[in-house]
């Protein structure tokens, strides 16, 4: 365990905040043993995956958990459908690379998301038109009053839109430490229709793509959009793309024409880029901080100094001027610590 710890190396957003314990552990008996020792001092827990979803605004005082755990295992359960089974400390791309070289499809489309795969759970990852919750059979989960392990279904996780129970009633009460898909060995589903994926197959002139394309059109149109982490200090989308009423967004659609939604039942979903964009923030920067020139939605440590405080600030602000203008309150998609 080691003391005033920086986090700099352990959060995308490069932000150099102080924990006041650290330790990585490499297996569940570790895990276990920690969070004893951390329940005798009542110490505050934090556990980390990559880090690529967490913004330090402050130092953190308690013990923070990098979790370690490695390991992939595969059950065929049929000719078409194969179970695999991934640790939480398994890097989320590396994880789907390895299920595309054995030909497993299900998680093409959201190749080259960062983070961990026991972190996949906590908000539902999704891209380019894909949820985990689309193969999510099961989870392993760690009930930290009890020190059990625990089984989570479908069902018992709740999913939904960059959510599920572990963001909501089950937050700070389970560590993540398996994760278990159901994918295809053949008749595979391709997902083409979102995005520019159709678009980036027909300029690498592939007319009848395979699970390997499409993860290759989704990696190249990533790259070419998103602010890559290692190079500049991110953590992807900042906010949640607003869902508002339809009458709501009727109103707006009288006063703002190329306002965009879409519908689903009675409710609309905005896309926050857009409303971002339309307040003048896209590439502004204040100190540190700004909003990244091709996406909006994505706020960078423009200098690779800005402290969790200023970029807070920042968003405090996006959120302020998209409320003026469209009465609209945008939700942080990045989790505060
Ligand atoms: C460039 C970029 C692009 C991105 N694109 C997408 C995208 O397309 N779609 C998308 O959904 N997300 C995207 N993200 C966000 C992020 O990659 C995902 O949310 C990812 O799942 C976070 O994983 P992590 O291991 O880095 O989580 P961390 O940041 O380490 O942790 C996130 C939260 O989960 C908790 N936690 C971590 N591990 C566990 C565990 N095992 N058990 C319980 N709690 C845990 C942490 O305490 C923290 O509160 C992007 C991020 C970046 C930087």
């Amino acid at each position: 365990m080691q003391e005033n710890f920086s986090l700099k190396a352990y959060n995308t957003f490069g932000v150099n905040a102080k924990a006041r314990y650290f330790t990585e552990v490499n297996s569940v008996e570790e895990l276990i043993e920690n969070l004893k020792l951390s329940n005798s001092q009542t110490l505050p827990l934090l556990f980390l995956g990559g880090g690529s979803n967490v913004l330090f605004t402050k130092d953190f005082e308690g013990l923070v958990i990098q979790l370690n755990l490695k390991g992939i295992s595969e059950e065929m359960i049929n000719e078409n459908e194969v179970l695999v089974t991934a640790n939480a400390g398994e890097n989320w791309h590396e994880f789907v690379q390895f299920c595309l070289n054995k030909n497993y499809g299900g998680l093409e489309n959201l190749s080259l998301i960062p983070g961990n795969v026991g972190t996949s759970p906590m908000q539902n990852i999704g891209a380019y038109g894909t949820e985990i919750k689309d193969v999510f059979v099961s989870c392993k989960v760690l009930n930290l009053e009890t020190l059990e392990v625990e089984e989570f279904d479908l069902n018992k996780c709740r999913f939904g839109y960059r959510d599920s129970i572990f963001k909501q009633e089950g937050k700070g009460k389970y560590v993540i430490l398996e994760v278990t898909f159901r994918l295809t060995r053949e008749n595979h589903i391709i997902k083409t229709e979102y995005g520019a994926i159709k678009t980036e197959l027909e300029n690498l002139g592939i007319q009848n793509p395979t699970i390997q394309d499409v993860s290759k059109a989704v990696i190249n149109i990533r790259q070419s959009k998103l602010p890559d982490p290692k190079i500049i200090g991110n953590a992807g989308s900042f906010f949640k793309n607003p869902t508002i009423p339809l009458a709501q967004f009727e109103d707006l659609k009288l006063k703002f024409e190329n306002i965009q939604g879409y519908p689903n039942g009675d409710f609309v979903k905005v896309p926050a880029g857009w409303l971002i964009e339309q307040c003048g923030w896209k590439g502004k920067q204040i100190g540190n901080v700004a909003s990244h020139q091709l996406q909006s939605l994505v706020i960078i440590n423009a200098t690779g100094n800005a402290t969790g405080k200023e970029i807070f600030d920042f968003s405090t602000m996006i959120i302020d001027s998209v409320k003026e203008k469209f009465g609209i309150e945008l939700e942080r998609e990045v989790n505060m610590i």
